[in-house]
């Protein structure tokens, strides 16, 4: 299936794209490495790093809530600062052409409406919104940041290594006088807005995906590997229906099984004929 030269390989993926009328698509981390945010997995689809924190953990043990907003008030500085890339802007571009039916992403960097895209489902959530598990109550994270800094100066002075969704490696250190903010509302535990591990996706998004699915003419994945089932199961749902599915990913994928394309590149090299288009037109 990649053994064609890469070129010829562009030109499968941009027919494939010019064949079916109205895209699903369902995108992943590898659309945002190049805007510098890492991602969990490697070529193989296993993981880099130790696994990210779980939902139960972080709800019932506030040791581990000050581990991970201590390592999220460093990771923060790094991850606001991220900018779309060429990926995002293509498929931006494919939304202006009329041609996404829905964008469903699992990265949650808010990086494809930063970039344009309106036809976006954020499957698992966003980081820069807080919400309080016991009221509702949502705030904007980098009024959080504020207070994690008010709170904790000598942590905001810290360097380290980034991690996934805007976590960083930090280890060996003692997080027990880190001092995390409850909610002003009501005091209760405050979590980013995002699908942790361990905890389901909200049902109405699963939903409004599924029918996305079924209106399409094919779906297209984009640095994805697919390895959590919240993701799969639209590869599942659309090789059901009959929908051909292609996908552009640097590894392997839990569905390429389904695939009727996989292109093996960059998703920025893999898409760039659409920004070339979108030149030519103006
Ligand atoms: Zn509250």
């Amino acid at each position: 299936m990649s053994s064609l030269p890469q070129t010829a390989e562009n030109d499968v993926l941009r027919s494939f794209i010019a064949q079916h009328e109205k895209l699903f698509l369902l995108t992943g981390a590898g659309c945002s490495t190049e805007s510098g945010i890492p991602d969990y997995r490697d070529a193989t689809g296993a993981w880099k790093r130790a696994q990210p924190v779980q939902f139960r953990p972080f709800m019932q043990d506030s040791a581990v809530r000050r581990r991970y907003w201590a390592r999220s008030l460093i990771g923060w500085r790094y991850f606001s600062k991220a900018h779309p890339n060429d990926t995002h802007r293509a498929l931006a571009r494919l939304e202006v052409q009329g041609r996404i039916e829905l964008l469903v992403t699992q990265n949650v960097d808010g990086l494809h409406s930063a970039a344009g895209s309106t036809r976006v489902v954020d499957l698992h959530g966003r980081l820069d919104v807080v919400r309080c598990m016991s009221c509702d109550n949502r705030i904007l994270r980098k009024i959080l940041q504020k207070e994690l800094v008010t709170r904790n100066p000598s942590w905001a002075e810290m360097h380290a290594r980034q991690a996934p969704d805007g976590d960083v490696d930090l280890e060996g250190l003692d997080f027990s006088s880190f001092d995390v903010p409850a909610c002003l509302v009501c005091g209760g535990i405050l979590k980013p807005d995002v699908v942790f591990f361990g905890e389901s996706v909200p049902k109405h998004r699963v939903e409004t995906a599924m029918e996305a699915v079924q209106r399409a003419d094919a779906m297209l994945i984009v640095g994805s590997s697919l390895m959590v089932y919240s993701g799969y199961r639209f590869a599942e749902a659309a090789a059901a229906a009959g929908k051909p599915i292609a996908a552009v990913n640097l590894g392997r994928t839990r569905a390429d099984e389904l695939l009727a394309l996989k292109i093996t590149q960059r998703c920025s090299e893999a898409l760039s004929f659409l920004l070339e288009d979108a030149t030519r037109v103006r």
